[in-house]
């Protein structure tokens, strides 16, 4: 193998945290102009390794290899001498300031009130054309969108001499023309001869701009590839240890009840139009998807459907019959489950324990309680089932809802919703913060729920969650459905421009 092109390579790397290895001697090698992915489940210690490539973290054991030499940097301002750039999950912007000032925050020339203002706009603009940016360095921060404040955060590492720009998790806070749109910028990047890592937990994305992947998993590297020989089962695999069955889904036939519909619903706070003339159905065995950029109405809406917000008009109708007095108990007596969005707000009480958590909604059925004392074997029994049936990672099913992790918590709610055996489910965000194992369960049971005849609303931001699932897409755009679409007419591309408003009258 030829050595050197290799701009970096880490050789047996570990970093501890106390006695935790969050950095396992890693052997992780970068090839000089490539789009290198960094893959991994939560916490499996991309941003661990990333922090020590920059130098926010110094390693306990091993070296880091810069273009074919040993390298040791004690901060991130000297990584940046030698070329080495990262852009943070967060960005580090100041709304108030234009472009040139914020590229110029925290740099010597900076400082000077009479810093070349002029000359830095034209160095960026110069940047921005070679690399495909278009970005105005005279435009205040606060007037860009997401996608744009994050090209203002491109450009300050190309503008410190970058050859090494480190990405973290970048897609998350993008709408998905914004996603085709960086994808654009990296492969600019890219034949100009920069190199970039690309931190992500979302295959496709990986599939779709990585020249290689690496994989990591519970601090160790358990694998590495060119992207053209590998696949997203595969690297799914490796992320999680294990085979995650495909998700299959059997054609939906329409010819059942309907378990919901809503016509013309509006809500609003005061004046300003929160939902406006919403109309849906979902029938019996079918899940219907709510795509849209987090904000644009989704919480309003569960919110409405559960009665936890009053509507200022329209109708909800239930198993064909208009519900006159809309309240949570009412709707979960009628067979509707909810998974809120919020876990510690509305779903879980975390100082109890994950049994009185699952049979929170059910405690005054007779199988539980009994002249008013619960029956603690019965509950401890239910909850030991559950904690098998639903892998919820615990060592013992007496603990307190609060020492889950948030997947575990989320797996709990689920749980004590389907125990009711609804006829309808409305999910919110119904894997987030779950890494792809835990996320591939919750996927398949909606799926063999849905067989059974249970009817889905699946809200999510998750484009790809909702791609995957539906039967039907409803797109929500700024408190509106602009579009509803079958399963076969459903396109990424579509769906994402009703997402971002794209030829929305
Ligand atoms: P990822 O970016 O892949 O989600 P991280 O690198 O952030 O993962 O974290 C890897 C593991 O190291 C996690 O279990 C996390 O809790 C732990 N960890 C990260 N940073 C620290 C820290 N500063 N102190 C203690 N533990 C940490
Ligand atoms: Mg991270």
């Amino acid at each position: 193998m030829n050595c050197s092109n290799w701009i970096i390579q880490t050789k047996g790397l570990v970093k501890r945290f106390g006695s935790f290895v969050a950095s396992d001697h890693l052997d992780i090698n970068i090839r000089q102009g490539e789009i290198h992915g960094i893959l991994g489940e939560n916490g499996a210690g991309k941003s661990t390794l990333m922090n020590m490539l920059s130098g926010l973290l110094t390693p306990d054991e091993g070296e880091l290899w810069y273009k074919g030499k040993p390298i040791q940097f004690r901060s991130p301002r000297k990584a940046m001498e030698v070329g080495i750039g990262m852009v943070h999950q967060h960005f580090m912007l100041i709304p108030a300031l234009t472009v040139a000032e914020n590229v110029m925050l925290g740099r010597k020339e900076g400082r000077s009130p009479w810093f070349h203002f002029r000359k830095v706009c034209r160095d960026i603009e110069r940047i921005s054309e070679t690399f495909g940016l278009d970005v105005d360095p005279s435009k205040k921060v606060s007037a860009l969108s997401i996608g744009q404040q994050q090209r203002v955060e491109i450009i300050k590492t190309l503008y410190r001499g970058a050859e090494f720009i480190i990405m973290d998790e970048p897609t998350a806070v993008l709408t998905p023309p914004e996603v085709e749109d960086l994808f654009l910028v990296l492969r600019h990047l890219r034949e100009q001869g920069k190199t970039i890592v690309f931190i992500s937990h979302k295959l496709q994305e990986a599939k779709a701009i990585c020249d290689r992947v690496t994989v990591l998993r519970a601090g160790k590297m358990v694998g590495s590839a060119r992207m053209s020989d590998t696949n997203p089962a595969e690297l799914a695999r490796l992320m999680v240890g294990r085979d995650i069955a495909p998700l299959t889904i059997r054609p939906y036939s329409r010819k059942r009840g309907r378990l919901l519909e809503v016509r013309n619903l509006s809500v609003r706070d005061k004046s300003i139009h929160l939902l406006s003339d919403i109309n849906f159905y979902l029938e019996e065995g079918e899940i219907v998807g709510i795509a849209g950029v987090d904000g644009n109405g989704q919480r309003e809406l569960s919110e409405a459907l559960m009665g936890l917000r009053s509507l200022a008009s329209g109708e909800i109708q239930l198993y064909g019959k208009t519900i006159r007095q809309l309240h949570p108990r009412y709707m979960t007596e009628q067979g509707v489950g909810y998974i809120p969005e919020d876990r510690h707000r509305e779903g879980l009480m975390l100082p109890m324990s994950i049994g009185e958590n699952l049979i929170a909604k059910q405690y005054k059925t007779a199988l539980f309680s009994r002249y008013g004392t619960l029956i603690r074997r019965t509950i401890l029994e239910a909850a030991t089932k559950a904690v098998i049936e639903f892998d919820i990672r615990t060592p013992s099913a007496e603990n307190s809802a609060g020492q889950l992790s948030g997947g575990n918590q989320q797996k709990v709610i689920l749980a004590r919703e389907l125990m009711l055996d609804p006829q309808i489910l409305i999910a919110m965000q119904p894997t987030r913060g779950m890494d792809v194992g835990a996320a591939g369960y919750v996927h398949q049971r909606m799926l063999s729920e849905r067989e059974r005849g249970l009817g889905i609303l699946l809200i999510s931001t998750e484009l790809e969650e909702v791609m995957a699932l539906s039967d039907r897409i409803a797109v929500l755009y700024k408190g509106r459905i602009v579009e509803i679409v079958s399963r076969e007419e459903a396109t990424r591309k579509r769906i994402g421009q009703c997402m971002a408003g794209i030829g929305i009258s």
